[in-house]
């Protein structure tokens, strides 16, 4: 299933729109994380906006977007680079429901925490920004990281329903940036349309594309720019683990060696093994002999 993001100025070029459909997504996130609803929420939420912040930077920027709250679900991690994202939550297996059967994202993530986000574009020290959470819901959270943060009037809507069987079935997001000149009557209209309209995703289970959701955000008064598309994938290899696996240094390695005869290591954030048998870490060794002569 196809995941995309579709930009929009509206109100006459003075907010600009980023509407994501990412149903496929958040589906592979839960399919690789054996996620539970809520964590699958919490983490398709934090997919979903963080796959339209990576839209909205320079190209080529990577970002790391760390979630840290109070509650059972832990830390939610998320990487994002030109629309491509993984993730992960540190407790995949949270179901938090309110009594009328809504998940509860903003008990599970937890209200005390903060959101940070590293911005890293390969040319000088990362830059790193916090901010406190305000609900844990992830969106409202947000919303208070572009005000604070970035110094950017923002709204933001995220959403992921599941199925009978506890299935992810539709997601989305939008993100909302009002820009300098943007008038005061614009502002009211937009708050209206907000507490007016279907969650986001209702919008895509009742078949909304991203268009038809700058539609209903604008009233129609938008102005479409590009469509991009958007990926779950984890860019992880061995060599890449062999390297993390070097950093131990020759003494642990050879402590591994010796009482493991082999090391596994699982990728966080897409659940693949790396096997490295006792040969191998031998000749990890050997490696780090031959460096230091
Ligand atoms: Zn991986």
């Amino acid at each position: 299933m196809k995941n995309y993001l579709q930009k929009a100025y509206g109100f006459d070029g003075t907010v600009r729109i980023y509407a994501a459909i990412t149903t496929g997504m958040c589906k592979e996130a839960q399919d690789i994380h054996n996620l539970w609803p809520t964590s699958a929420a919490a983490l398709g939420r934090t997919l979903t906006i963080s796959s339209i912040m990576s839209c909205t930077y320079k190209a080529g920027e990577h970002l790391t977007i760390k979630v840290c709250g109070d509650g059972p679900i832990g830390q939610i991690t998320v990487e994002a680079t030109d629309g491509t994202v993984r993730g992960f939550v540190h407790n995949p297996g949270v179901y938090l429901s309110y009594n009328n059967g809504k998940l509860n994202v903003g008990d599970a993530v937890g209200k005390n925490g903060y959101i940070e986000v590293i911005k890293d574009l390969n040319l000088r020290q990362p830059f790193s920004s916090t901010c406190e959470l305000v609900s844990g819901e992830i969106a409202e959270d947000f919303t208070y990281y572009f005000a604070k943060s970035e110094q950017i009037p923002s709204a933001v809507g995220l959403g992921v329903l599941f199925d009978t069987n506890a299935k992810v079935k539709a997601a989305g997001g939008f993100l909302i940036q009002v820009m300098p000149g943007c008038s005061p009557e614009t502002l009211d209209t937009i708050e209206k349309t907000l507490a007016n309209i279907k969650s986001c995703s209702a919008m895509i289970d009742a078949g909304y594309n991203a268009v038809d959701i700058i539609n209903e955000l604008t009233n129609g008064n938008y102005e479409l720019l590009e469509e991009r598309e958007l990926f779950y994938s984890c860019p992880c290899n061995k060599k890449r683990f062999a390297n993390g696996l070097m950093t131990l240094g020759k003494i642990e390695l050879q402590n591994i060696l010796n009482t493991d005869h082999k090391a596994t290591i699982n990728c966080n954030f897409c659940n693949k093994k790396y096997e490295f048998n006792s040969q191998e870490l031998q000749e990890l060794i050997n490696l780090l002999d031959s460096k230091k002569s």
